[in-house]
């Protein structure tokens, strides 16, 4: 036990340096910058924006195209809204070398589950503590990946934008291009940014507007609307609420729900919930499969997002098909191009700093050599059992990155790869308790629990680890 927590917190003898591409600073380019540069690689963090933590910099504008399809559009990263608060507790939430402490200070906010802000200044902190903002070109958009010829390296094509003196002077898209070469490149450009979008008969004559969850920030707009809104996530769930405290009705509308039903939220005189829409039509009513018909102002799409790397080139190595990406080996390394790229962060419905975490140590040290990866064949093999095992258990392909209870074991994988302690059992117990309380206190679980013991555990856990 004590040799397995030294050999994940000591500095590890390096074998190979590297000089290494990370694109975006928000939590999973962060630790992986931490854990490449402690194992001896040398690091550039490319991030398009001015400043680090991603979907955590909240930003009250919203994208121009409320639905975010058009494809040339002025990209806003974040899709958080105002009133978020996080939906794990902050136990659970950190990353394992860095909990995610409660501050005692005025301008922190110390709640279990704080608000979006906490969160960023979380990330501050841990960028601060390990001198990572030193590795990051702010301001620089990686606009091209692509592999050199005849060589495993990588040619990475970056723009920043002119100083406005300078973009007078010159002619051109107001950038400033440039190229350089890497040993190596992760991927960690986040999968929040590019809406999804729910396909239903009708809407393109349908009157009303339209929008995605991406662009929602304020429940102000929405004053004396009718709403549906698409969408069972926990966003869905925060969303409709948020919006009830002005709208007129809200009407959620889910997938997952059976096809009859229909239901106020208890607790809400103005929340309807339904089965999914069946058609719209041009006098502005919708149809939902419950046989209920509603007259509404917008639709709201929190229906989630999909994969967008438009600057990668992979000659077809690694394609998105109905949101897979692949073939990925532990949703990280695509084989043929092993471990040269990398992908972090992909799963969904998982913990995410803590997977970042252990995935960013397996690629550090496959890039040093200090761990090795299975043969090709190998990989390709591994990858077409599990593909094999979503279809047997009637898993669509969009759901390839999905993890739920499996995070687990996949994680202690990682965590054996890289010969250190696994995910924490007061952690896993901690995210099925609160899970179970979301389910039962869908309004409150942020602010009653009953898992008091695990937190004692936790608490101790991290005394023990030196904070
Ligand atoms: P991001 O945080 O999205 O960071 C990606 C970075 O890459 C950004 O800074 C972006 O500017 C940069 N980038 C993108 N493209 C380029 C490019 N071409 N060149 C240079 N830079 C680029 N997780 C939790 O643990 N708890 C929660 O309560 C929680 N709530 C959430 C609520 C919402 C609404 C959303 C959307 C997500 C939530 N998450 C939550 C998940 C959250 O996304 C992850 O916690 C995590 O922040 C993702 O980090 P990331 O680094 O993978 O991506």
């Amino acid at each position: 036990m004590i040799t397995a927590i030294i050999n994940c917190f000591a500095m590890p003898t390096p074998l190979t340096s590297r000089h290494v591409a990370v694109i975006g600073a928000g939590a999973a380019g962060l630790v992986a910058a931490r854990e490449l540069r402690r194992e001896g690689h040398e690091v550039v963090i490319f991030e398009r924006e001015t400043q680090i933590g991603g979907t955590w910099v909240y930003d009250p504008r919203a994208e121009p195209d409320p639905m975010s399809l058009d494809k040339n559009r002025s990209i806003i990263h974040s899709s958080l809204y105002s009133s978020l608060r996080t939906n794990l507790p902050r136990e659970v939430m950190g990353f394992r070398d860095y909990p995610f402490i409660s501050i005692a200070d005025k301008t922190r906010d110390s709640r279990r589950f704080p608000g979006h802000r906490e969160v960023l200044f979380y990330l501050r902190d841990f960028a601060r503590e390990f001198e990572i903002g030193e590795m990051v070109r702010f301001e620089t958009e990686v606009v091209h990946v692509g592999l050199v010829e005849d060589s495993n390296k990588w040619k990475l094509r970056y723009r920043k934008k002119r100083s406005e003196v300078d973009a007078e002077a010159e002619t051109g898209d107001g950038f400033d291009y440039d190229d350089e070469i890497y040993d190596a490149v992760l991927v960690c450009n986040g999968h929040y940014t590019e809406p999804r979008v729910a396909d239903i008969p009708g809407i393109s004559s349908w009157p009303g507007k339209q929008m995605h969850s991406h662009n929602y920030r304020v429940p102000e707009p929405f004053q004396d609307q009718v709403v549906v809104l698409i969408g069972g996530s926990a966003s869905a769930v925060d969303i409709s609420r948020d919006i009830a405290s002005v709208a007129k009705e809200v009407h959620v509308a889910s997938r997952s729900v059976a096809n009859e039903k229909y239901e106020q939220q208890p607790g809400y005189d103005n929340i309807w919930l339904h089965s999914m829409i069946e058609s719209v039509h041009e006098d502005g009513s919708l149809v939902f499969r419950n046989g209920r018909v509603v007259q509404a102002d917008i639709i709201l799409h929190c229906t989630g997002y999909k994969y967008h790397f438009p600057f990668l080139e992979t000659n077809g190595i690694v394609t998105v098909e109905d949101n897979r990406v692949g073939p990925l080996y532990k949703h990280v390394f695509p084989p043929v191009l092993a471990p040269s790229l990398s992908f972090i962060g992909l799963a969904w419905k998982v913990v995410p700093f803590p997977m970042f975490e252990f995935q960013s140590k397996w690629i550090a040290g496959v890039l040093s050599g200090r761990i090795a990866l299975p043969l090709q064949e190998e990989m390709m093999e591994d990858i077409e059992d599990f593909y094999r095992s979503l279809e047997a258990s009637n898993f669509p392909k969009r759901y390839t990155h999905y993890m739920g209870d499996s995070q687990f074991d996949y994680n202690n994988w990682l965590a054996a790869q890289c010969g250190c302690e696994g995910f924490e059992e007061w952690k896993k117990q901690m995210y099925y308790a609160t899970s179970k309380n979301r389910q039962v206190r869908p309004d409150t679980y942020r602010d009653e629990w009953e898992d008091d013991p695990l937190i004692s555990e936790a608490n101790q856990d991290f005394i023990l680890k030196g904070f």
